[in-house]
Parts: structure tokens; sequence; C-alpha cells
């Protein structure tokens, strides 16, 4: 950041008065500009005993898999973003499930939160961000080339939810250097 968002004005990076970390500062308005993580919100959306997946038509990781996920916007929660996402980018319509996995992505900045969600009809497309869609069996996921440690973690810990036959919550991080989103 190099201008103020509110007046355009140059801004300075400092510590403000009470706080221990670098922002950045404007001394025009007096604003102090706090970035915080972002939240992704997505799926692992089935459809009888398949799995929703999508092979990316944009960097990073131009074509490799992933499930529908994407940033959360102003006003909605954090289902209605998850279906939003599924909808935007797999042309499918999902009921949405339990919360079933939170993954904190320290150097993109992101917290991922993932979902069981069920497929309501078979119907599902390549969105505008991906060069295609499929519904696949567990045992043909292209583990060698998913996009990102995220979606693997996720495919990982549902399927092995579904082979124990439990509902369980789990979070890990990834520290990986940090790649533009
Ligand atoms: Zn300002």
């Amino acid at each position: 950041m190099k201008y103020c968002s509110l007046c355009g004005s140059q801004v300075r990076i400092g510590i403000p008065p009470g706080d221990n970390r670098p922002r950045h500062i404007c001394d025009h308005c007096n604003t102090v500009h706090y970035h915080n993580p972002k939240v992704v919100a997505g799926c692992i959306a089935r459809w009888e005993d398949k799995v929703l997946m999508c092979r990316r038509a944009i960097e990073p990781r131009y074509g490799y898999w992933t499930v529908p996920a994407g940033f959360m916007e102003n006003e909605e929660t954090l289902q209605e973003a998850a279906a939003r996402e599924t909808q935007e980018e797999a042309e499918a319509t999902v009921e949405v499930g339990d919360l079933f996995a939170i993954i904190d992505v320290v150097r993109a900045r992101q917290v991922h939160m993932m979902f069981r969600t069920r497929m309501i009809g078979a119907a599902y497309d390549a969105g505008a961000e991906n060069l295609e869609t499929v519904l696949i069996d567990p045992d043909d996921i292209p583990w060698d080339d998913i996009a990102f440690p995220s979606v693997r973690f996720a495919l990982e810990m549902w399927l092995e939810d579904q082979r124990r036959g439990r509902v369980g919550l789990h979070m890990t991080a990834f520290r990986a250097p940090r790649i533009q989103d």
C-alpha cells in the first residue's frame, strides 16, 4: 500500500501509539490501515459417491486441480460464500453442510474454511475460472496434480472421515512461501 484509500495521501509505515507492529499510517487524515488475513470458503461437494473437482484456468497453478473455494464477500455468511463459489466455479447448486476443515495458509494471509457439501442435482460445468469441472471417483483423484496443499489436506481429511464413518473437524497450518492471490 502506497497511498491512503480514504484521502489519497502517501502513507508511511510505522508503529501506532499503543500498538506493537508496523502498520500503514496516513498522517494526513490520521487513519491507520490494518491488513488482516482473508477468509476463503470452500466445499468438498459430493454427488452419489463422487466429488466435484475443477481444473484451474487461471494462475497461480494453471492446469492443476482444486475444489470450489474463494474469498468471502461482505455481507454473506461462510456457508453462503461456499455455496456461491461452488455455483460460480463449478456451476453446481449445493446444500452446504458441516464445517470439517480449518486451514491457516499463513504466508498467503488466508484462512480456509471447508465444508462438507451435497450437490442438489447432478448438473455442473466449468465456470469462467476453470478449464473443466468433473465428478470424480475418490480412487481417481489426481493427487500428483493438486493445486494447493490446503486442497490436498481437505480432500484427505474428507476421505478419511468417509472411510471411518465419522464427522470430524480438522485443523492445520501451511507456511509455504507466499504466492500471488
Ligand atoms: Zn488519509
